[in-house]
């Protein structure tokens, strides 16, 4: 009989014996587990990533559909290349420009979205017990991914400026006393998920001189980049160094995930694996997606279109840090200059998963900090994801959230005082 539990909850699952032990690591994220309750209309949900795709022209979208399907349906329609459409590829270099990136479209892959880039990557470098240097915190779709290749993830402090790289040498030097393999350094350097920090300009040299001297690979994850709220943030750090970057990026934030279409720029002889593992997963990307982005950039005004996610974005961001300025002055907040997110440091003694029922009877979800972590840390965290919701109710969450946690904070005080 199987010593493995029956993770299928209540439905009894007689394949238990049948799957690969790689199977165990997959168990439903703190974030997917949320999705059902806080889809929900009378929910505030600080919780999910999603854009605003309602900020799109959808009749624009329409026009580029059917001009599409004129000129090049039957592409549309067929298999293509496993490397990706050229003619996007192109167009994705004048979009990398935008971040002082220059390559040529040998180097770029097309994926289905940065998602499916970050399992090829991990399927290409990561063995059991390998290890993966990670932001504190860290996205927790990639955590996943980690997770599931049985590889082991080392956070690396993390400040307002991003990833330290003082305690990067200090983790590199632990690891490798350890007799440890570590594989790649995985970095969201502009408006980190779920951090919403920024690695600042002169951390990012210093960042990839370590990575380069011990021979680790870099991996940039960058879905937020062009998304800022006044400034630009520093140049991309593949446009400081080609090799030993590998860069991936996103038309899901930019655009829309619907199409989930991503891409990742690599070294050559990384990138042509990427494009033998493209092929094994899922024989091409979809044609149908790329075709349509693609002529979305030809005929569309997009760079005006991503002012104005940045504008919808900023006012949301704004929304967000009034409603804790407003209803919880005290706690530390991280303030993002672009992208989707705040981080929130809870008083000590509360744990945001703990909380979490509580915040949803209040009619408010986020995520909870551990979610961020892959070894459970992270309680006194949790995230707010302001992309989605009204910036009015973005507040009225806010205040809702705002009652759980002072409830929180009075109980705790209540019990210590009777201790003392
Ligand atoms: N990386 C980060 C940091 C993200 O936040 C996301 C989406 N939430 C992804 C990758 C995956 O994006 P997609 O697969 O839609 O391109």
């Amino acid at each position: 009989m199987t010593e493995r539990k029956n993770q299928a909850g209540n439905n009894f699952d007689q394949w238990l014996d049948s799957y690969a032990a790689r199977a165990e690591t997959l168990s439903v994220s703190e974030v997917r587990a949320l999705f059902a309750v806080v889809s929900r209309p009378e929910v505030v949900s600080l919780a999910g990533g999603m854009p605003e795709v309602s900020a799109l022209p959808h009749d624009l979208l329409t026009k580029s559909f059917n001009s599409m399907m004129q000129k090049r349906g039957n592409y549309a329609l067929q298999y293509g290349s496993g490397q990706g459409d050229p003619i996007l590829r192109d167009q994705i270099r004048e979009l990398m420009a935008l971040e002082g990136i220059s390559s040529s479209i040998e180097d770029l892959v097309i994926t289905t979205g940065s998602q499916h880039g970050l399992d090829l990557l991990s399927g290409l470098f990561l063995d059991e017990h390998d290890v993966v240097l990670a932001e504190a915190p860290s996205y927790v779709g990639a955590l996943g991914i980690f997770k599931h290749y049985q590889a082991h993830v080392e956070h690396v402090y993390t400040d307002n400026d991003g990833i330290s790289p003082e305690a990067l040498e200090e983790s590199i030097q632990r690891m490798q006393e350890q007799g440890r393999r570590i594989k790649f350094l995985y970095l969201v350097p502009n408006y980190g998920n779920p951090s919403g920090v920024t690695l600042s300009a002169e951390r990012r040299p210093r960042v990839l001189e370590i990575c380069r001297r011990h021979h680790i690979l870099v991996i940039e994850d960058n879905p937020y980049g062009l998304l800022y709220f006044d400034q630009k943030p520093p140049n991309a750090l593949r446009s400081m160094q080609e090799d030993g970057v590998i860069y991936l990026g996103s038309f899901s934030k930019i655009f829309a995930p619907g199409f989930r279409v991503g891409y990742v720029l690599a070294p050559p002889a990384i990138r042509d694996k990427m494009v033998l593992a493209n092929e094994s997963a899922i024989l091409c990307p979809s044609s149908f997606s790329q075709m349509l982005i693609s002529e979305y950039l030809a005929t569309a005004d997009w760079k005006k279109q991503i002012d104005t996610f940045r504008g919808v974005y900023a006012a949301k961001r704004d929304a967000a840090l009034e409603g804790m300025a407003e209803y919880l002055p005290t706690l530390e907040t991280t303030r993002p200059d672009g992208g989707f997110y705040l981080w929130v440091t809870l008083p000590e003694g509360i744990d945001s998963k703990a909380m979490l029922p509580l915040a949803v009877k209040e009619l408010v979800a986020y995520t909870p900090g551990t979610a961020f972590f892959g070894d459970g840390t992270g309680q006194r965290h949790l995230r707010i994801s302001y992309c989605y919701p009204s910036p009015d109710n973005i507040k009225v969450g806010i205040k809702r959230l705002a009652n759980v946690i002072n409830l929180q904070t009075e109980l705790l005080e209540t019990f210590s005082a009777k201790e003392h």
